[in-house]
This record gives structure tokens, C-alpha cells and sequence, in this order.
């Protein structure tokens, strides 16, 4: 039985009706930059994760960007980043002008090692870019303990984390604002790119409202310079349809990642993800460690069997070709690179049926983790 990574098709098809009215509804408006369909999606977000304010934008790498556009961060500004995550995050901290300094992660959930971040930590350092990989956010208490302690901005990448919490506070809302990622294969993604900003924060929401319309208030006067960072009426509309779901999305998510940790104890060969006891976990990613050296020999045993699994991420950041000169940090970076070489993701997305993840689980078993 084929099983792929992720079946958008079986999550949008119940829904066609639903997205062609959102479709129709843009149509009929003839309102296609921002207007009430943006607005009204930014409401929504903004009471279901109880942050006060949600600013749609064109995609998550675009958030982190205009976060710090917003924050003054630039050249001269080191940013603390962790290696192993998507590039985005690290790209967006170049993009402004500033530094990434590598922080390494932890083995057992993949997210930011503090240890590490402290040591790196010097009078240039302006912000950590925690990013609740997988998602799963990181361990709050001590973020909030760092960057108080340090007196750091703290940007929160929530791209692969909507929806999570840790001390059922929402992950996006304990940092100075958190960046959301619509891509089609986050917990809601969208038709195309979309992102968005979540804060608390009243000045610093006026100041990326105005920097996402290129700096531009009122109309062609602009006090700063900012860009068309702007998410679509379109895309906001179709958005809206599938955030009533995000919760049920999440319980059938949580539920397949339950049932694979339970099956895989105990084995010794693979490495199931832990997650900490106050984190509620979105599980926009299922990944393994395989710790014996056979994780290429596992993808193929599981192609030949039409399951799909993906490695996120096989290159640690600080060891991309377009970072070969940006080192602060890289040169104590062990296990990001040592997860590069051992992580796969497998199939948990909600739709699964149970025979698939019977099928997923058998097959690993099948290579000899029983
Ligand atoms: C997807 C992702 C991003 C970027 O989001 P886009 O909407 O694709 O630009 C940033 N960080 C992480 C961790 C991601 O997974």
C-alpha cells in the first residue's frame, strides 16, 4: 500500500465548496490587495490564538525579515540562530544586513540548546531567532530566563507551529512576535505563499503594518523604507476556510505521532522525538533519529514500498555554501551536523488512515526495528 509523506488533495477535496464560495466571494469583491477578506483572517488568527495582533504577509520568510526590518536589526548585529532548521530563518538574518551566530541544538527534541546560545551571547547580540522545529516549541522558561537575562529581542519562528502552546500559552505570543509560515505543507497551508506576524506588541504591529505597504502611510508618503511584503485577498480568504480545522488537524496529527512513539520503543535502532511536558505539540513533522548509519538503506527499503519519507534537514545551516563566510558560532556546531545525518521524517499527516500508519509501522519493523 503506497503511503506519501502528505496528501494535500485529501485535505482540500472535502473542502472544494468551501474554497470555490471563498473564491467567489474575492471575485464578486474585486478587492485583491489586503481589504476585508486579509482583515477579517487576521481577526480570526488573532482570537484563536489569543495574540492580539496577526498581520498577514506574503510568506513566513518574510515575517522573520520584516520583524527585524521592524526592530532596527542590521549590520553590526549578530543574531543567535539555531544551525539545524530551514534556511529561511538564517536567510532572513543575512538579509537585513546583520550576522547569524550558530547555535546548536538538542538531540532529543531538535530545538535550540540555551547552554550553547549563552556561551555565544557578546555585547553585539541583539536577538534569538528560537525556532519550534517540527512543532514543538521550545522549553519558554528558559528562553524567557536567556533573553531577559541577556536583555535579547526574541523573534519566535512558528512556521511549523501554529496552534502549539507551552504552559497552554500560544508559541508566537511569548517573544517580542512570532512568525507564521502558510506554505502548502505547514499545519495550514495555503494555495501558494502566505505568512504571517504575531504580537503583542502595539508599536511594533503599527510599525510592520506600515513597513509590509512599503513604509507607506498615509497613501504616498513614506516615513520608512519598507516593501510589498502584503498578503493576498485571495490567499486570506482560502486561508480562512481551513483554520476552522487547524484543531482537528492537530488532534489526528497528535494521535499518529502517538501511535508511532508507542510502537517504536524500546528498539534501540531509532530514536523516537521526546517532547517536553509542558509543550503541546502540533507535530507539523513525525522525525525519527536512525542511530545505526542505515537511514539511506531505511529510505530505500521504505521507497520500495511506496512510503514516502523526507530528510529535514540534511545539511546543517552553518555548513551551506552560501554561509562559508559566516562562521560565528559554526566552529563548536556537533549535533545539528550529527542530526543531518540521522533524522527522517515519515508520514503523520491528518488524514492518514489507520491502515497507513499500519503500513508505515510495519515496514519499519519489517527493516528490523522491532
Ligand atoms: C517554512 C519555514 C519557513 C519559511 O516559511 P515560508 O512561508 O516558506 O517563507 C521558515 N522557517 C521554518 C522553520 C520553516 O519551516
Amino acid at each position: 500500500m503506497a503511503v506519501p509523506l502528505l496528501d494535500i488533495a485529501r485535505q482540500n477535496k472535502p473542502l472544494e465548496n468551501e474554497f470555490k464560495a471563498a473564491f467567489d466571494r474575492v471575485f464578486s469583491s474585486n478587492a485583491f490587495i489586503l481589504g476585508p477578506e486579509v482583515a477579517a483572517f487576521e481577526r480570526e488568527i488573532a482570537e484563536t490564538t489569543g495574540i492580539p495582533h496577526a498581520i498577514g504577509l506574503s510568506s513566513g520568510t518574510d515575517a522573520l525579515l520584516i520583524a527585524m526590518m521592524a526592530m532596527d536589526i542590521g549590520p553590526g548585529d549578530e543574531v543567535l540562530c539555531p544551525a539545524f532548521t530551514f534556511f529561511g530563518t538564517a536567510g532572513s538574518i543575512a538579509r537585513v544586513g546583520a550576522t547569524p551566530v550558530w547555535v546548536d541544538v538538542l538531540e532529543d527534541t531538535y530545538n535550540i540548546d540555551f547552554d550553547d546560545a549563552a556561551r555565544k551571547t557578546g555585547p553585539d547580540t541583539k536577538a534569538i531567532i528560537p525556532v519550534h522545529l517540527f512543532g514543538q516549541p521550545c522549553d519558554i522558561d528558559r528562553l524567557n530566563a536567556f533573553a531577559s537575562q541577556y536583555d535579547l529581542r526574541i523573534i519566535e519562528d512558528v512556521a511549523q507551529a501554529l496552534g502549539a502552546t507551552f504552559d497552554d500559552q500560544p508559541a508566537g505570543g511569548f517573544g517580542d512576535c512570532g512568525a507564521v509560515s502558510f506554505y502548502p505543507t505547514k499545519n495550514i497551508g495555503g494555495f501558494g505563499d502566505a505568512g504571517l506576524l504575531l504580537t503583542r506588541n502595539d508599536e511594533l504591529a503599527e510599525k510592520v503594518l506600515t513597513l509590509r505597504n512599503h513604509g507607506m502611510e498615509p497613501k504616498y508618503y513614506h516615513s520608512l523604507i519598507g516593501g510589498n511584503f502584503r498578503l493576498d485577498a485571495l490567499q486570506a480568504a482560502l486561508l480562512r476556510v481551513k483554520l476552522q480545522y487547524l484543531n482537528s488537524y492537530t488532534e489526528k496529527r497528535a494521535a499518529n505521532a502517538q501511535f508511532y512513539t508507542e510502537n517504536l520503543k524500546g528498539h534501540g535502532l531509532i530514536v523516537t522525538p521526546a517532547t517536553l511536558d509542558s509543550a503541546h505539540h502540533v507535530w507539523n513533522q513525525y522525525t525519527i533519529r536512525v542511530i545505526d548509519g542505515k537511514r539511506a538503506a531505511l529510505r530505500e527499503h521504505l521507497a520500495a514500498r511506496q512510503i514516502g519519507s523526507e530528510i529535514y534537514y540534511p545539511l546543517s545551516l552553518h555548513e551551506q555554501v552560501c554561509f562559508r563566510k559566516t562562521v560565528k558560532g559554526a566552529d563548536s556546531i556537533r549535533v545539528s551536523s550529527q542530526l543531518a545525518n540521522q533524522v527522517l521524517s515519515i508520514p503523520v499527516f491528518p488524514e492518514m488512515t489507520e491502515a497507513e500508519r499500519d503500513e508505515v509501522l510495519q515496514a519499519l519493523w519489517d527493516f528490523g526495528y522491532n
